[in-house]
């Protein structure tokens, strides 16, 4: 089927309108009208090819929501008419250690859901900026929140999970101190979340506008991280970091706030690398260095469930399709409170 969908052909080109193909909904199939799509720092670093390996056209987008509009003759989950969403990834190997383990995200043949070879035209997965969807039931989330809150719910399928995972696996909670640096999409979605797992929250922000907005996401308090007399009063006292900056910055500044074993997590993906860390700030503290990718698939709805259940959505400017190219600039400067989400009517016009 054709349809309607925002791409853009080069890495240096804008997006545009354009008209792509879906395939029909194989027997495992769930055929999704797309409602929303959030934008992610992640669809400016790959459609604007600052990482590597972009496929042209490219459509980006992986924070989708939407209503099921059919479903294979295998599909026993989801029915025509459910609210669902779909996340980073539309399939994987099904049979490797990390499919066992209900870990797909780790996957090394999971299908991301654009940018990844596939043998449909063009050859490559194409992403949410669209009308529509089809994917695999297994990689279909369900969504409980009301339906008036579909556009904000958009977020949590990226954002949220990225920001879930690795506050669950590193065990925030409370009793504990924990900071989120960058406050961004990601970094919006961390401030609510450890906040509803009982941590105390220390916000990390480059912008004095965000001071306020900070503690009514949730933040217990707020460092701007340029002012270096409010980052020593936070000195050896945090438990855990979630590092969600989108930029290559100085980690020392922030290692040296973890106290003894704590951890720092980047989640942020900047295009080149950091400049740092010291060696001897993670050895002195016996600290600790990670990363983490998305979320699995379980977990992923785990966390919609918890979203549900707390009443937590993200923080959304909704936009049409065709703002896209002004988006991305203003996502750039920092200047979107939290996340822009993408009104899928807009693509039909
Ligand atoms: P975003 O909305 O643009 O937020 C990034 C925030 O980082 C900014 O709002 C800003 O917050 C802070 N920042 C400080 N200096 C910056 C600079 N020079 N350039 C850009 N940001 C700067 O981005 P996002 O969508 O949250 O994504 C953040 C990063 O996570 C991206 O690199 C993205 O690709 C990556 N990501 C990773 C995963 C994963 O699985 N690991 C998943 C999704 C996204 P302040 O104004 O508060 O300083
Ligand atoms: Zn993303």
């Amino acid at each position: 089927m054709t349809i309607k969908a925002y791409g853009a052909h080069a890495g240096d080109r804008p997006l545009e309108s354009m008209d792509i193909t879906r395939r029909a909904p194989g027997v495992h199939d769930v055929q999704i009208e797309i409602a929303y799509c959030g934008v992610c720092h992640s669809d400016l670093h790959q459609v604007r090819s600052e990482w590597a390996g972009t496929l042209f056209p490219c459509v980006p987008g992986h924070e989708i929501v939407g209503r099921v509009s059919a479903v294979g003759a295998h599909v026993s989950g989801f029915q025509p008419g459910d609210l669902v969403g779909v996340g980073c990834m539309v399939d994987s190997c099904q049979h490797c250690e990390e499919c066992d383990a209900g870990m797909e995200n780790y996957c090394d043949d999971m299908v991301a859901t654009y940018n990844s070879p596939i043998s449909d035209a063009p050859g490559h997965t194409l992403g949410g900026y669209a009308q529509q969807i089809v994917v695999h039931e297994r990689y279909v989330l369900r969504v409980r929140h009301p339906e008036d809150q579909l556009a904000a719910v958009a977020p949590l399928l990226c954002a949220g999970i990225t920001t879930y995972s690795p506050l669950r696996h590193w065990k925030v909670g409370p009793g504990q101190k924990v900071g989120v640096v960058g406050i961004g999409g990601l970094g919006h979605m961390g401030i609510k979340l450890a906040h509803a797992m009982g941590a105390h929250v220390v916000a990390f922000t480059t912008s004095e506008s965000k001071r306020q907005e900070a503690l009514a996401l949730g933040a217990d308090e707020v460092v701007v991280s340029r002012n270096a007399d409010e980052m020593k009063a936070h000195s050896k006292s945090l438990d855990f970091i979630l590092n969600t900056v989108a930029a290559p910055h100085d980690l020392d500044a922030f290692f040296v706030l973890l106290k003894r074993d704590g951890t720092m997590t980047l989640v942020g993906a900047p295009a080149s690398p950091h400049p740092s860390p010291q060696i001897f700030n993670l050895i002195m503290k016996r600290r600790s260095l990670a990363g983490s990718l998305i979320g699995s698939i379980p977990e992923t709805q785990e966390m919609l469930d918890f979203c549900a259940e707390h009443g937590i959505v993200a923080d959304i400017e909704m936009i049409r399709a065709d703002e896209i190219n002004a988006a991305y600039e203003r996502m750039l400067k920092g200047d979107v409170k939290y996340r822009f989400v993408i009104d899928s009517a807009t693509l039909a016009s």
